[in-house]
């Protein structure tokens, strides 16, 4: 069973990463932003809850995106092992997905942490376009996309303007950064350069997994 935790800043790449490196070993890439997104495109009460902090870039409340992971974790397609990215977020989120982890027998993990600069968080951000319809990303600096692949529209997150990216930074360092810590002293975090090629960095985080 492979567990990975994908760990770091908006824009490092783990949404990117995420989805490459579940394709490969066949198990889920779940990401708590991408199923809130899901869920105000959608309109169901969980997007009506979240909405408003996904548009500042403020963090979903704790028990709100512990109760989504802890819901998704139940299903069948996460016995083989699976991916997340974007949580946990907070210190609090951390504690309870140990807690998660112990009630499903889950005892080998690994957190992989893509290190990237803020000058090139913000840089790669603003070429950063979202399929509305497959979720898929790309980059207008790298690609010259008209529309999807799957023949979706393109379009800026709302939170990829420039003053959210600001705040958005801010709330990692404030919030999320302290879980780096929870895992080092637990001895689970492996550092990567994200500053590369995307496939020089899945290769960096397969050698780690398959090592
Ligand atoms: P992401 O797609 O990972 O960049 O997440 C987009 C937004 O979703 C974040 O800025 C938060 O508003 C919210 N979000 C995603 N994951 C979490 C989480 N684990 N805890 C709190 N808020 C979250």
């Amino acid at each position: 069973m492979k567990v990975i935790i994908l760990f770091g800043p908006p824009g490092s790449g783990k949404g990117t990463q995420g989805k490459i490196v579940a394709e490969k070993l066949s198990i889920p890439h779940i990401a708590t932003g991408d199923i809130m997104r899901e869920a105000i495109t959608k309109g169901t009460e969980l997007g009506k809850k979240v909405k408003e902090f996904l548009d500042k870039g403020e963090l979903v409340p704790d028990d709100i995106v512990i109760e989504i992971i802890r819901e998704r974790l139940s299903r069948n397609d996460t016995k083989a092992g699976f991916i997340l990215d974007g949580f946990p977020r907070t210190y609090n989120q951390a504690q309870a997905l140990d807690n998660l982890f112990e009630k499903l027998g889950i005892k080998d993990y690994i957190v992989v942490h893509i290190d990237v600069s803020d000058e090139e968080i913000i840089k790669r951000i603003s070429g950063r376009r979202t399929c509305g319809r497959c979720g898929r990303v790309y980059n207008i600096y790298f690609e010259k996309p008209k529309s999807c692949e799957c023949g979706g529209e393109l379009y800026m997150r709302e939170d990829d303007s420039p003053e959210k990216v600001k705040r958005r930074l801010e709330v990692y360092k404030e919030s999320t950064y302290p879980v780096l810590e929870y895992y080092k002293a637990k001895n689970k975090i492996k550092s990567i350069n994200g500053e590369a090629e995307i496939s020089e960095v899945t290769k960096k985080i397969l050698d780690l997994i398959l090592r």
